[in-house]
């Protein structure tokens, strides 16, 4: 077995000493303040060099994406950029040189890398309570992929974003991806959903063959289809949503003074978070596919 730190956070592992094709990447901790996506990349890392763990075919990629914004415990590092809203690399064009923090420098160091593969497997998670949801680029067989790592739900379009994160980069490229909320940052089980996740991945890939099974799990795949932005300091949800609550016609999503948001069709709630700043983002609405 073949080990090699290939940059910074960036390890691969293959069989055989030439690094062949495919190559699959897992990437943990995009956000510092999601420990749950390193500490899986760590554990698996450390299977391999344990000879616990053995590569089938190809080449793994295990990627701690942002180990600066780790090691602060934050988003993103002080006098930096949030990771995954770089990946159109607009601020090479608008932003002086100068003005760059550790973001902007990473995610060209890690595009280098991320280009080359063939799939790609991304893992976050969220502020509040959630059950872990795929979110897939649609490229080629990832939605299929997709329902085995032990997901519960699988977006299949969420438009809002799309250049600027990591799975639309390389969904330009070509290359089927997906990103997955694993849960809530302070579950105690998060890290051992962040590694299941990660592992079955490498399984139904074809990566590894340690003799386990995936685990795919019913999983129903959604569209989100309304991005709800906070308008006011005011702004309140009508109750503490949790990630993929369902709401019937007629709830209150939220309130502030003067306006209020209530669902008109069975939806679901997506990542509510009411804890951002005017004009974020702090709720997503979601429909069956
Ligand atoms: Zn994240």
């Amino acid at each position: 077995m073949y080990i090699e730190e290939l940059k910074p956070g960036v390890l691969r592992v293959s069989a055989s000493a030439d690094w062949p094709k495919p190559y699959v990447g897992v990437c943990g901790s995009m956000h510092g303040n999601e420990p749950c996506g390193a500490a899986a990349m760590q554990r698996i890392a450390s299977s391999f060099k344990e000879g616990a763990l053995e590569p089938a075919k190809g080449t793994v990629f295990l990627i701690h994406a942002n180990p600066e914004a780790s090691s602060q415990g934050r988003r993103h590092s002080r006098g930096g950029d949030d990771l995954n809203r770089l990946w159109d690399f607009e601020f090479t064009e608008t932003l002086r040189r100068e003005a760059w923090g550790y973001e902007h420098h990473r995610v060209l160091e890690l595009k280098e890398v991320l280009g080359e593969l063939d799939l790609f497997l991304d893992l976050h998670s969220a502020r509040t309570p959630t059950p872990p949801f795929g979110i897939s680029n649609g490229e080629a067989s990832i939605d299929d992929i997709a329902k085995e790592v032990g997901i519960s739900f699988l977006v299949q379009s969420w438009y809002g974003l799309a250049d600027k994160v990591i799975t639309g980069f390389l969904k330009l490229a070509g290359v089927p991806a997906l990103s997955v909320e694993c849960g809530s940052h302070d579950d105690p089980e998060i890290a051992d959903t962040a590694h299941r996740i990660a592992m079955n991945f490498l399984r139904v890939t074809g990566v590894i063959d340690d003799g386990n099974e995936t685990n795919g799990t019913e999983v129903r795949t959604v569209h989100v289809v309304e991005t709800i932005t906070k308008p006011s300091d005011e702004f309140g949800f009508g109750a503490p949503w949790t990630g993929f609550q369902e709401l019937e016609p007629g709830t209150l999503v939220g309130r502030d003074r003067v306006t209020e948001i209530r669902v008109s069709r069975p939806c679901y709630a997506v990542l509510p978070n009411e804890d951002v700043e005017i004009g974020e983002d702090v709720i997503y609405l979601a429909v069956d596919t």
